[in-house]
């Protein structure tokens, strides 16, 4: 599939347009950035990583009746999705009291969360992605009733899968964040709602089970260092990368150039 004229770039990745109307080309690059770009880095290797646990996931998912934007992994960096009319909602997930939960509602850290709580926040980086309700969706049309419906019954199946596969290789689920979007189905001809973006440790908070060692974007979040090496043991467990790989022989340990911006 040739790659066409960039369409959109984002923080952590890059949609090219293909030859085919309905599919594009997303890349994932090694860019980190938190507190909606106020950290910014680059940490070598995650786009590599991101790109193969997303497809993994999302494989998986699929193979479970979720359906996904995914058509196939092309190369290292860049997957091929079909080009999906994203709805401007983020969708997150919570098992476990952390972040801005805490924050926001005084929760304390570590709850274990009686059902899992959904939350949805606007995508607006100049808003910084405010938490919003389902009466505000439906009332500035971000999405219908039925779609929401929809949306929330296959997120929380979502939840369900993943904690389940996580489980499997001695992770703790904490929370993470979905996107979903719509696309053209030629065979029922009608739109259909499909999983979007990616799933990986960008966007999932997971924890070693037994130490609770993080794995995920909190590490370069909280500066706790060895980014990559969290991304890269979740990656292991998931049997996406051989136990040996000459990919630890380099020294990923340090980020480079992490930079401020000034209010
Ligand atoms: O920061 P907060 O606690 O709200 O994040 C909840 C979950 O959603 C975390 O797993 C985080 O990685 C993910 N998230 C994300 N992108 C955002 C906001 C949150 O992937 N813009």
């Amino acid at each position: 599939m040739k790659k066409g004229k960039k369409l959109y770039e984002g923080k952590a990745k890059i949609i090219y347009e293909t030859q085919d109307k309905d599919l594009v080309i997303q890349h994932f690059k090694d860019d980190a950035t938190a507190f909606n770009n106020l950290k910014k880095s680059s940490v070598e290797g995650k786009g590599v990583l991101n790109n193969r646990i997303s497809e993994h996931i999302l494989t998986n998912l699929s193979q479970c009746g979720i359906k996904t934007h995914l058509i196939k992994r092309l190369n290292m960096r860049e997957q091929l999705i079909k080009k999906a009319e994203i709805f401007p909602i983020e969708f997150i997930v919570r098992n476990i009291a952390t972040g801005s939960l805490t924050k926001r509602l005084g929760i304390p850290e570590g709850t274990v969360l009686e059902n899992p709580l959904l939350e949805y926040c606007y995508k607006k980086d100049e808003l910084n992605d405010p938490v919003i309700s389902k009466e505000h969706i439906y009332n500035f049309g971000w999405a219908t009733e039925n779609e929401i419906n929809v949306i929330d019954k296959m997120t929380l199946r979502i939840n369900d899968l993943l904690v389940g596969l996580f489980r499997g290789v001695g992770i703790k689920l904490i929370d993470f964040k979905i996107e979903y979007g719509k696309v053209w189905n030629k065979e029922t001809e009608q739109k259909e709602i499909v999983l979007a973006d990616e799933i990986s440790p960008d966007t999932c908070r997971l924890w070693d089970s037994k130490t609770e060692k993080k794995l995920d974007k909190d590490r370069f979040r909280k500066d706790l260092g060895n980014i990559i090496q969290g991304y890269q043991e979740v990656a292991r467990r998931l049997g996406i990368m051989p136990e040996e790989t000459n990919i630890s022989e380099v020294n990923f340990g340090k980020t480079t150039s992490i930079k401020f911006k000034k209010k």
